[in-house]
């Protein structure tokens, strides 16, 4: 099972090259057919987290085909003597001249596919314990598809896989998570690397697929008492501060330093799924775990903080203020696998009420609620997780979060989210933008 996802990983969002490639090696025959394995065998076994290396596998798996076609070509010549042996030469070397230039459009396109999109030049990081995926790419028809949390999911064998998700989202159609095709099996008892495969497809039909890759090992360092859920807001370029500069704001620079600190540490971030399950004590997760938010969707962490999560590979959560009526656009022009969308309500992040900081919800009823966080998992097309405008909450507006089913919601109260609290209720890591990147260790250990 594993093998099967593996393949599809590798391939998938290069403009579907897994079904390409079959149709190769199915077509090949002889000689090819040997080698089409063994380029199968790579991928079985190379796994999603190193792309790179595929890519190389799949370079020189196109000159096989032509040394091969030569190869052909030179025992034609030297048998032509057996009537025989020249049909079955000439027949392999046409199928070659006849395969040679879908193959190499393929190969091209799969290049194109990568260096086209100005995905950011990965940064050379030593990362300690997790390989890291692939740049993001653009899959066909313009389509963002990405994992929740980290791509290679860690887990401990003889506890239950929990399934993190993905996320999905369309040029046109906007948000498709909700028509995400989830395959692939993890046999938690054994360990060992499994492969989970993503697909979806737009409107125009076009197919786009992620993959995370499910680690299940024998033992690991765990995350005891709690994980860091740390809060940010807005990002800005160190080149142009904002007019009303506070400490909401972090400069790009600062938050570049603490993402290099993350993944130079091999720090891990869970999905959602993985989060309530570890809150609930029922699942546990690697050491330096952590989960990043950001609130508001605000544009200048859109797009310059957007782009270093992406560039640091750093998945993270952007709470979006639904009833935004940019929102549904920036979410598109914004979009990068490593940002999931969830919920900072639809109409609620505004003044109205007479708790905490006088944020709307507890002045709502528990059904106005309800119905207000289905508004905005319309708009985000997820519901896993909310940060309570302002952070206020009332008994009301805890239990009618909990009905709408969201796994995890957090307040701006200062802390950890520990192991046996209330999920509805937890607490952040506030990061103040002027903090040292000494405070922001300190905080997240
Ligand atoms: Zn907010």
């Amino acid at each position: 099972m594993a093998a099967k996802g593996s393949h599809r990983a590798s391939n998938g969002r290069r403009a579907t090259g897994g079904d390409h490639t079959t149709d190769k090696n199915r077509t090949t025959g002889g000689n090819r057919t040997t080698d089409g394995r063994r380029r199968s065998g790579e991928h079985r076994y190379a796994g999603a987290h190193r792309h790179s290396s595929d890519s190389r596998a799949y370079s020189h798996g196109g000159h096989v085909s032509r040394r091969s076609a030569r190869a052909a070509v030179r025992q034609a010549r030297t048998q032509r003597l057996a009537a025989l042996a020249v049909v079955v030469a000439c027949a392999l070397a046409a199928l070659t001249l006849v395969i040679a230039p879908f193959a190499a459009p393929t190969l091209m396109r799969g290049r194109d596919t990568t260096t086209g999109t100005g995905s950011p030049n990965p940064p050379t990081v030593t990362h300690a314990t997790l390989e890291r995926t692939a740049a993001p790419e653009l899959s066909p028809g313009g389509i963002v598809i990405g994992v929740n949390g980290s791509p290679t999911t860690i887990m401990l064998k003889g506890e239950e896989y929990v399934e993190g998700g993905a996320h999905a989202i369309d040029p046109d159609d906007g948000v498709l998570t909700a028509a995400i095709q989830t395959s692939g099996t993890v046999d938690a008892d054994t360990a060992g690397d499994y492969t989970v495969t993503y697909s979806v497809r737009n409107s125009k039909g076009n197919l786009a697929t992620a993959t995370r890759t499910v680690r299940v090992v024998d033992s690991m360092e765990t995350q005891n008492g709690g994980i860091p859920v740390l809060m940010y807001h807005y990002v800005y370029d160190d080149a142009t501060p904002p007019a009303d500069l506070n400490n909401n704001y972090i400069a790009a620079s600062a938050l570049e330093q603490q993402l290099r600190y993350l993944t130079d540490n091999g720090f891990y971030y869970p999905s959602w799924h993985e989060v309530r399950a570890f809150i609930d004590g029922t699942h546990s997760l690697p050491k330096r775990s952590v989960v990043l938010t950001f609130d508001d969707g605000e544009p200048g962490f859109m797009s310059v903080g957007g782009a270093l999560l992406a560039r640091y590979q750093v998945p993270a959560t952007s709470f979006i203020i639904a009833n935004d009526g940019n929102a549904p656009q920036r979410m598109k022009d914004y979009a990068t696998p490593y940002l999931e969308y969830q919920s900072h309500s639809y109409a609620m992040h505004q003044a109205g009420g007479n708790v905490g900081h006088g944020g709307r919800i507890s002045a709502m009823t528990k059904q106005e609620i309800i119905d207000d966080l289905k508004q905005s998992a319309a708009v985000t097309g997820a519901l896993d997780a909310l940060a309570y405008p302002f952070g206020d909450t009332t008994p009301d507006a805890i239990e009618a979060v909990r009905e709408a089913g969201v796994l995890c919601a957090f307040t701006t109260q200062y802390g950890w989210a520990n192991i046996g609290d209330d999920p509805m209720v937890l607490d952040r890591v506030r990061i103040q933008g002027t903090g040292s990147l000494e405070t922001f260790i300190g905080a997240i250990q």
